[in-house]
């Protein structure tokens, strides 16, 4: 029987730069770079025919960056590229992230017509104002239309992005946002709470530092995002994720539940057969290294020695996920949804009972309220998330 394998492709290309992102992502970058990582991106899925068969695509994510500012014509040669090498089940989910500044009614009919079934808009608040202050390319008018545009395209599973903890941003700026952007209806929201990575420009922007709540605020933010969606429907599934019923996110709960995943594209990461691995990040090393692949490939028949090969070069930071580091992986991911970890898929997975593993630390934070053991299922409560980190830590194994 086929194994399902869920797949990611990194589009690292923005119209500028936001002030906030650390993501591996550049502006300004010329078409013909544009064009050339495409192929590149494509050569890479070409390279996995030779393992291939095993495995049936159950979800695709392609995200960045911005896809979106792609022409459709490369989004279509990338999915093709996916199709011709693995199988993929004819009820696969297909993301594609989008920016309201760069989303049109033409690309998303394209978008529709190739199978792509879930769109991810990101708007991060309604207000533009700071949209301006964050260096975001487009306002909230701009997401109204972009909104519109694709369920007149035929989009029924949208998600859209906020953010709290935004400088300048207070309870009723962001309560307004989840308001305004509930009144759409979107299946899905994803509300996370800013972080400041160093080497940004918001890490040197002392104003705009001086300018972000403090953590009581972020924290009354984040509580009300569940009070406020909960009222109109919306189950939190995941720490930071929302969604109406049916709607949760299928690609991400790969991640969250141990599943395998290839990551193509600089940057991306991969969880496949056994082992974590991260491609290289830097862009002509990785089109130059999958041009000499696509020469390599017409010529070879070795094709599973190439892959090998090639492979090696491309991915960093390797990990083999022994069964100890599975476990602790599949705990912290778990534990990030509602739901939490089922008893029975630990078992089935791991051929071990939870409670032989982490039994002393289950038993330990359900005394003090933190958890919830019951059925089949172990989770963290409400008070359990608020300090998820510090609990997290004690499902390391030693
Ligand atoms: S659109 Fe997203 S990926 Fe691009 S710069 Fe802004 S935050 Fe980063």
């Amino acid at each position: 029987m086929k194994k399902d394998l869920s797949l990611y492709i990194h589009i690292p290309f923005c119209v500028h730069k936001c002030k906030y992102c650390d993501f591996l992502s550049f502006d300004n970058e010329s078409y013909g770079t544009m064009l050339r990582y495409v192929d590149s991106v494509c050569q890479e899925i070409k390279l996995y025919t030779p393992v291939a068969d095993k495995y049936i695509v159950r979800t695709i994510y392609i995200g960045g960056g911005t896809p979106s500012i792609l022409d459709e014509t490369l989004i279509t040669n990338i999915l093709a590229f996916i199709r011709k090498t693995f199988e993929v089940d004819r009820f696969v989910e297909i993301t594609i992230e989008a920016n309201p500044g760069t989303v049109k009614y033409h690309k998303l009919l394209a978008y529709r017509s190739i199978g792509i079934n879930r769109l991810s808009i990101g708007l991060q608040t309604a207000d533009d104002e700071l949209l301006k202050k964050l260096g975001r390319i487009h306002n909230f008018d701009q997401f109204v239309a972009g909104y519109n545009s694709a369920r007149r395209a035929g989009f029924k599973n949208i998600n859209v992005d906020i953010m709290s903890g935004l400088p300048g941003q207070d309870v009723h700026s962001y309560v307004d946002t989840l308001t305004r952007v509930m009144e759409f209806e979107p299946e899905h929201i994803s509300a996370y709470s800013l972080t400041v990575e160093e080497g940004t420009p918001l890490a040197e922007d002392t104003a705009l530092l001086n300018m972000i709540p403090n953590e009581d605020t972020d924290r009354q933010m984040y509580a009300l995002t569940k009070k406020v969606l909960a009222a109109h429907d919306y189950v939190r599934y995941e720490f930071s994720n929302y969604a109406k019923d049916g709607y949760e996110c299928r690609h991400n709960k790969v991640y969250w539940t141990g599943g395998e995943y290839i990551g193509f594209g600089i940057g991306a990461s991969s969880f496949f057969k056994g082992q974590r691995f991260t491609n290289i990040r830097d862009i002509n090393e990785y089109i130059t290294l999958m041009e000499e692949t696509a020469e390599q490939f017409v010529k070879r028949q070795d094709k599973l020695k190439l892959y090998d090969e090639v492979t090696e070069r491309m991915r960093t930071d390797v990990v083999t996920m022994y069964i100890d580091r599975r476990m602790e992986e599949y705990m912290f991911l778990g534990l990030r949804m509602t739901k939490g970890v089922s008893r029975k898929e630990f078992e089935r997975i791991f051929n071990k009972d939870i409670y032989d593993v982490y039994g002393e630390v289950i038993n330990k934070y359900v005394d003090e309220g933190f958890m919830i053991s019951d059925g089949d299922s172990v989770r963290l409560n409400d008070r359990g998330i608020d300090v998820s980190n510090i609990i997290l830590s004690d499902f390391l194994l030693d």
